[in-house]
């Protein structure tokens, strides 16, 4: 056999002529190609390496394009296993402040590769960009008396004392430091946001005093805090080398087996293409609330709002409650915010008195 092979390739090399030395073969004039066969081959077999090379991608975008009613087949094959064990990344579904936090922390504390998935065709369309009065932070000034016992008092009261006490507690104790490092951030890598907000002269950051909150405590920036913060964490989360962005991507699915989720099935919004992403390391929901399917409400258009996270969560199996309790703010009667408007009478009326 590799005699055979020399022989071939000698007659090719040497076009015919016997070697000087070596294996001695004797042309026969049918079997000499001229060079000018001898490129055509070349080409051919180059046409075939690029044609099957085509194909393989072809059947690979194929087996991404699947229906989701062979979602299960896909599962149980092989191949797909294959596949869910090369993902090894978090998926998070949703650009607005959740999701980038999520990312961020999965990426910059973990590690862990992630691939930040959403509807629209940038990160900062998100309901997000659209809060305007602020975020909650913390007084350290000594004198405003504020603590973290003092923010779950708060909640508490605005909650009616429907709020469950383990997550009031978390927010009260985690929630201003988790502020500070995704959107204060002050370290030397700058890896999170540096968001700018408002300052007083001297330099301190403004706190403004909101709502049922006993103590000035908002964090915010002029009257479009949400613009501010939205802009500056999805740059955060674009320029992280373990962050992809994967926009105009619906997620109309999470894929399960077994009750564990391997990731999400999804529409891309243009071309309509369906696919299946599979993650390893867990799938995060953040695509935000559902006050946008309210007749009235102050969410912005598009896909934002829809309930996302809730009707993904509840096709998978998921059991929800508490579905009654919504935020107010989004409730608006005839284009003025009710809500919000009460809010800003009760902050101006305490600092007038
Ligand atoms: C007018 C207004 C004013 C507000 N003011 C304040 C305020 O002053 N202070 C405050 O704390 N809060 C305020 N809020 C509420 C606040 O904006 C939201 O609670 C917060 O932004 C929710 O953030 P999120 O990251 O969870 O969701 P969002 O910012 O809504 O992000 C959701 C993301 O999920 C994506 N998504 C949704 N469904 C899918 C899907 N199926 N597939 C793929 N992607 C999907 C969207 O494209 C988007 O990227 C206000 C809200 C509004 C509307």
């Amino acid at each position: 056999m590799i005699r055979t092979l020399q022989t071939t390739v000698r007659k090719v090399v040497h076009h015919g002529r016997p070697p000087i030395g070596g294996l001695r073969v004797t042309p026969k004039p049918s079997h000499l190609m001229s060079s000018a066969t001898f490129s055509t081959r070349i080409q051919h077999a180059d046409e075939k390496v690029a044609d099957a090379s085509t194909r393989q991608q072809q059947q690979q975008q194929e087996q991404q394009q699947i229906e989701p009613a062979l979602l299960n087949k896909i599962i149980n094959s092989a191949h797909h296993i294959h596949d869910i064990q090369k993902a090894d990344r978090l998926l998070v579904v949703g650009s607005g402040v959740a999701g980038c936090s999520a990312a961020l922390v999965a990426a910059e504390t973990y590690q862990i590769p992630v691939t930040l998935l959403f509807a629209g065709n940038v990160p900062e369309d998100c309901n997000s960009f659209w809060a305007q009065g602020g975020i909650i932070y913390r007084n350290y000034d000594p004198v405003s008396g504020d603590s973290a016992k003092l923010l779950a008092q708060d909640i508490h009261r605005a909650g009616a004392g429907l709020c469950e006490d383990d997550a009031v507690q978390k927010v009260s104790e985690e929630g201003p430091d988790r502020v500070r490092q995704l959107l204060l951030d002050e370290s030397l890598k700058k890896v999170y946001a540096q968001v700018p907000f408002d300052k007083r002269d001297d330099g301190t950051l403004s706190l403004c005093l909101e709502a049922s909150h006993a103590a000035p405590r908002i964090l915010h920036r002029a009257d479009h805090t949400g613009r501010t913060i939205t802009q500056h964490i999805t740059q955060a989360a674009a320029r992280h080398p373990l962050i992809s962005m994967q926009p105009h991507t619906i997620v109309t699915d999470l894929v399960v087996k077994d009750d564990v989720c391997l990731g999400v099935a999804t529409l891309n919004r243009f071309s309509g293409e369906q696919t299946l992403e599979y993650a390893c390391r867990g799938t995060v929901l953040a695509s935000g609330g559902l006050g946008g399917i309210y007749e009235h409400s102050t969410n912005p258009a598009g896909f934002n709002a829809l309930g996302s996270s809730v009707a993904l969560a509840y096709r998978a199996g998921a059991k929800l409650k508490d579905l009654e309790e919504r935020d107010l703010n989004i409730i608006i009667y005839r284009s003025c915010s009710v809500v919000s408007l009460i809010k800003g009478l009760k902050c101006l009326l305490k600092y007038e008195n």
